[in-house]
């Protein structure tokens, strides 16, 4: 095993997708039943000049890494994507600065992981192509006619970097990507493979947008000096042309205020950085950045807005991740998160762009977009149990709400900020036991389980459906999709490793050989390595008219997979 993900050919996305829809009812692990359908238009707003069917989505995270997590969120509901950040810094030079674990989202949610582990060259490539899939997969599931999301990237994290020439051409490509060589593959792929689709027909492929993007989140360096702040978010809209907003850090509110929310909602063991409230950026000169930008908008035709809140560096006293610090968000982070938006709002007597991440859930949507804060996005919400599916929750919350999408309500946010202060959603309910490992390789349940299949936000452990064994579908872990983030082991109900112990697919021999996992990596035409559960490395020659009490567990486990989903094999 090793944190390495490989991205999925464009090709082969495709093939996945179709197969898993039209033979087994599911696209990337969703149940047909969890795409969303509804719709409503009092929902819709205008985003910097694109529709946006629903203003809420993945905040830029390991939801939004890789094409297949972007098309997932689509089909639970999403539409709003801020895309994984990047910077200079990047590929296997980041991987190795992201110890593992980096999530764990058991209560609070904390992470040690900041930007893309591809490279920015392969991130520019994954949201172009999840931009052309999302239109592609909109039409032929019939969940919308016409391109009904926003794309949103995200760069970090200081001047040098982010108008060096390997940033500035991932914002040059993405606002136009007819001229990359990934989008002309990919509408070459369609073309090629246009007998496949159902619905989505020749001249679909003429409306696909190559403008993957108009809007970028700027995300600094804890301590990040304001005139840098100011400067970088200035040449992004003056130099790049684009809607800006700025990332604030949730210090803004200051450490005796921080410290007051967690302490009333029992969060006592949450241990502050002090240093890091001193060093950040302080209100009054947020004030000062924002009304200068606001007003370099104006003069360049485009929207600026503030992003709240980035997370909360705190001290790792848990233990479970590696380091000396940690990032928090998730249900703490809301109620300090809403009480920086009250600070600004009121400040600008209601006249700025506020865009909202933190601890968003099926309570507090609502409230927060009616007061007018908009977009909002969420990621804790999405690596804890039915991961993605918990969208769906979200929104049907929304679905008949009529918002009117304007000017921030300075008073509804203000009620809103004192009331989370105690509101019982977000108090500190404990970590819950972590449980023994007892995961056995193959049938770990009896019921259905399938809890490391919902919360991988890579889409990297599926259920094949093998009726030779117990349990109605065994687990097979994706080697590929995979960046040992960890979250699926601390919600295992078997309390195991499944990224670790589930037979997992390879697509080469280098992978296979550097892991200790029992799995298969395919050699030749008919021809596979194998290590079964005994660590026995062989080769082996799939034999269907062989009978199956003659053939090892995962012998027969490799046979279903080539038998009935030959397509994730390439
Ligand atoms: S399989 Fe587990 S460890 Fe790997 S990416 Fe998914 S959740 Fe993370
Ligand atoms: S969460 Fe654990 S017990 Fe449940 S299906 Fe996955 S590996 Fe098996």
């Amino acid at each position: 095993m090793t944190e390495l993900m490989r991205v999925i050919p464009f090709e082969n996305m495709i093939d996945i997708c179709l197969n898993d829809y039209y033979t087994k009812g599911k696209i990337m692990e969703i149940d047909e039943k969890y795409f969303f359908r509804g719709n409503n238009e009092n929902l819709s707003m205008n985003y910097n000049g694109e529709y946006l069917r629903f203003p809420i989505g993945p905040a830029a995270g390991p939801h939004t890494q890789l094409c297949q997590n972007i098309l997932t969120a689509y089909l639970t509901g999403s539409r709003f994507f801020e895309v994984k950040t990047v910077q200079v810094v990047d590929g296997r030079e980041m991987m190795k600065m992201i110890p593992r674990p980096c999530i764990d989202a058991k209560n609070a949610g904390y992470n040690v992981e900041w930007s893309t582990e591809l490279t920015v060259e392969e991130a520019k490539e994954e949201y172009i192509k999840a931009s052309i899939l999302l239109q592609v997969f909109a039409i032929e599931l019939g969940l919308s006619d016409v391109k009904d999301f926003v794309i949103n990237i995200s760069v970090g994290y200081d001047l040098k970097g982010i108008t060096s020439k390997k940033i500035s051409d991932f914002i040059d490509d993405l606002k136009d990507a007819s001229n990359t060589e990934i989008y002309k593959e990919c509408i070459e792929v369609l073309k090629k493979n246009i007998n496949k689709f159902k619905k989505f027909k020749l001249e679909d492929i003429e409306k696909i947008t190559p403008h993957i993007t108009n809007t970028v989140t700027l995300s600094t360096m804890h301590g990040a000096k304001p005139e840098e702040i100011f400067d970088i978010a200035s040449h992004l809209i003056v130099d790049k042309k684009m809607n800006t907003y700025v990332k604030c850090n949730p210090t803004l509110l200051g450490y005796d205020n921080v410290r007051k929310i967690l302490d009333e909602l029992g969060y006592n063991d949450i241990v502050l950085k002090r240093e890091g409230f001193d060093n950040d950026l302080q209100f009054d000169n947020a004030v000062e950045i924002f009304t200068k930008l606001k007003k370099l908008g104006k003069e360049n035709g485009l929207n600026v807005g503030v992003k709240l809140t980035n997370t909360l560096a705190v001290y790792n006293a848990k233990g479970y991740l590696t380091g000396e610090s940690m990032y928090m968000s998730g249900k703490p982070l809301y109620p300090i998160a809403i009480n920086v938006s009250k600070t600004f709002a009121e400040a600008f007597d209601g006249d700025i762009n506020i865009s909202f991440s933190a601890g968003i859930d099926r309570n507090n949507v609502i409230s927060v977009l009616k007061a007018g804060i908009a977009p909002v996005t969420f990621s804790t919400i999405l690596l804890k149990p039915r991961g993605y599916i918990n969208t769906n929750g979200i929104i049907d919350q929304l679905i008949n709400e009529d918002i009117e999408f304007g000017k921030l309500n300075v008073d509804a946010i203000k009620e809103l900020a004192e009331y989370a202060k105690t509101d019982s959603n977000y108090r500190n309910k404990g970590e819950g036991k972590l449980l023994e490992d007892t995961l056995p390789t193959f049938d770990c349940f009896k019921k259905n389980c399938g809890i490391c299949v919902d919360v991988c936000p890579n889409r990297a452990n599926i259920k094949v459906e093998d009726k030779h064994f117990e349990a109605p579908y065994q687990i097979l872990h994706i080697e590929d999709r995979c960046n040992e983030c960890g979250n699926c082991h601390l919600f295992c109900t078997r309390g195991g490793y499944p990224y670790f112990k589930k037979p997992t697919l390879y697509s080469t021999v280098e992978d296979f050989e550097s892991s200790k996992n029992p799995g298969f990596v395919k050699i030749g035409e008919n021809k596979y390595k194998i290590r079964d559960e005994k660590k026995n490395v062989y080769e082996y020659e799939p034999d269907f008219n062989k009978s199956d009490d003659e053939k090892e567990k995962i012998q027969v486990l490799l046979e279903t997979i080539i038998k009935d989903y030959s397509y994730i094999i390439y």
